[in-house]
């Protein structure tokens, strides 16, 4: 798998990147280029004790479980992206009630692997009914002490529901 960290040419020209620093590249023409993670949010919604865990409709992962989220849109922020996404991928309006934690991972697509930072949000849902999608086929709410056993299919949610199972 190609690192999406190893971005060959400039996107400004298109002429080849020069490795300047840990996570600095420029070209022949000086444009710079900083390495980053794409950031990400996830949305642990709960209900009478229980979290909700959705089946991913779509590549990678397609068929595991997961937290329902997605990437931060330009201009976004990350409550509004919790808000947006749980409405697209569920047709729900969700509250935002605090912030648990942030964790790395990588998001292999297409014959890349994008890292990403993933913030994990607790929110509970105020209006609207729970439909699947394209992008989540099943939905399900589970008593935090099975997370362990589910078959998540990224990590962070896998360490995401370890450390609610804990609580
Ligand atoms: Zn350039």
């Amino acid at each position: 798998m190609k690192r999406s960290l190893a971005y060959k040419y400039c996107p400004q020209c298109g002429h080849l990147l020069t490795k300047k620093g840990p996570y600095y590249l420029e070209c022949d023409n000086n444009h710079p280029y900083y390495v980053s993670p794409k950031p990400t949010v996830c949305v642990i919604i709960e209900k009478n004790q229980k979290v909700l865990i959705v089946k991913r409709g779509k590549e990678p992962h397609k068929g595991k479980w997961e937290f329902p989220g997605g990437f931060i849109s330009p201009g976004d922020k990350i409550v509004s992206t919790a808000i947006r996404e749980t409405k697209e991928e569920l047709g729900v309006i969700i509250k935002v009630n605090g912030f648990v934690d942030s964790y790395v991972d990588i998001y292999p697509f297409k014959g890349v692997d994008y890292e990403v930072i993933l913030f994990y949000l607790t929110a509970e849902i105020i209006d609207g009914e729970l439909t699947p999608s394209e992008e989540v086929t099943e939905f399900k709410f589970v008593e935090k002490r099975i997370l362990p056993d589910i078959d998540f299919g990224f990590e962070a949610d896998k360490r995401a529901a370890d450390g609610l199972f804990l609580h």
